[in-house]
């Protein structure tokens, strides 16, 4: 089995890069894959560069160039839901593209034709999250996260995004992947720990937490990988 692990940015990846210590890299599409065996199972991992067009053309290169069959994505993102704190995982449950908009048609927000406002994420992994969940005895939320080319440092942006599509957190990469995996029929997983409320202190936040944040989600991941090699 060939599993991707994909981040956003280095410091996304680079705990799990260190846990495996020796990979081979290479280079695709202006952009660097790292491939290794571990328990078993073949790793495909690289950090797209931040935002849904460079995060889409990384999924689909995992999947089509690299054989990936299922896909794991590890990463930060800001609170909407005032219940998540900085540190804490949210998984999940489906995801939207908070700034696409041809609302001017009669559409809802992230909708277009033939597409859908919500992508929803692989059912077993989820079930296989909270397995993962109950075995390191951490608390993980589930929830709708919305995707836009946006970094949200606004109140109220933020409130519209959660308000309109029912979303707990927003980032810049969830749904564009998942776009790719629902079309190509990748099961897939979007883990993301909270650096910051996407309020006007989101920047300063997200700087300070980054690291430890990104942490938090890689550690998670790699224990659905443990589980997913047996
Ligand atoms: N510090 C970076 C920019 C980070 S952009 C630089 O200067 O180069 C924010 C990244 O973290 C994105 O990959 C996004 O997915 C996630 N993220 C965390 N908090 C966010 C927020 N409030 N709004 C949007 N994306 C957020």
């Amino acid at each position: 089995m060939k599993i991707a692990i994909m981040g956003a940015m280095p410091e996304e990846i680079a705990p799990i890069l260190e846990k495996l210590g020796t990979y081979k890299t290479t280079q695709y599409a202006k952009n660097n894959y790292y491939e290794a065996s571990y328990k078993g199972v073949d790793l495909v991992i690289a950090y797209s560069k931040i935002g849904k067009v460079f995060s889409t053309l990384t999924a689909t290169t995992m999947i089509e160039h690299f054989g990936a069959e299922k896909l794991l994505f590890s990463g930060v993102a800001g609170a909407i839901s005032p219940a998540l704190k900085v540190g804490d995982l949210v998984v999940a449950t489906k995801l939207s593209q908070h700034d696409l908009d041809i609302t001017a048609f009669g559409h809802p927000f992230g909708y277009v034709p033939e597409g859908s406002v919500y992508v929803e994420t692989d059912k077993e992994l989820i079930a296989l999250s909270k397995l993962v969940a109950h075995e390191m005895n951490k608390n993980v939320k589930e929830g709708v996260i919305a995707t836009g080319d946006q970094f949200v440092a606004n109140e109220e942006r933020k409130n519209w995004i959660g308000a309109t599509f029912s979303a707990d957190a927003l980032e810049m990469e969830g749904a564009s992947v998942a776009v790719v995996c629902d079309a190509l029929d990748v099961p897939f997983f979007i883990l993301r720990a909270i650096s910051d409320a996407a309020d006007m202190d989101a920047s300063f936040s997200f700087d300070e937490f980054l690291q430890t944040s990104a942490q938090e989600s890689a550690e998670f991941v790699m224990k659905m990988v443990d589980k997913l090699a047996r």
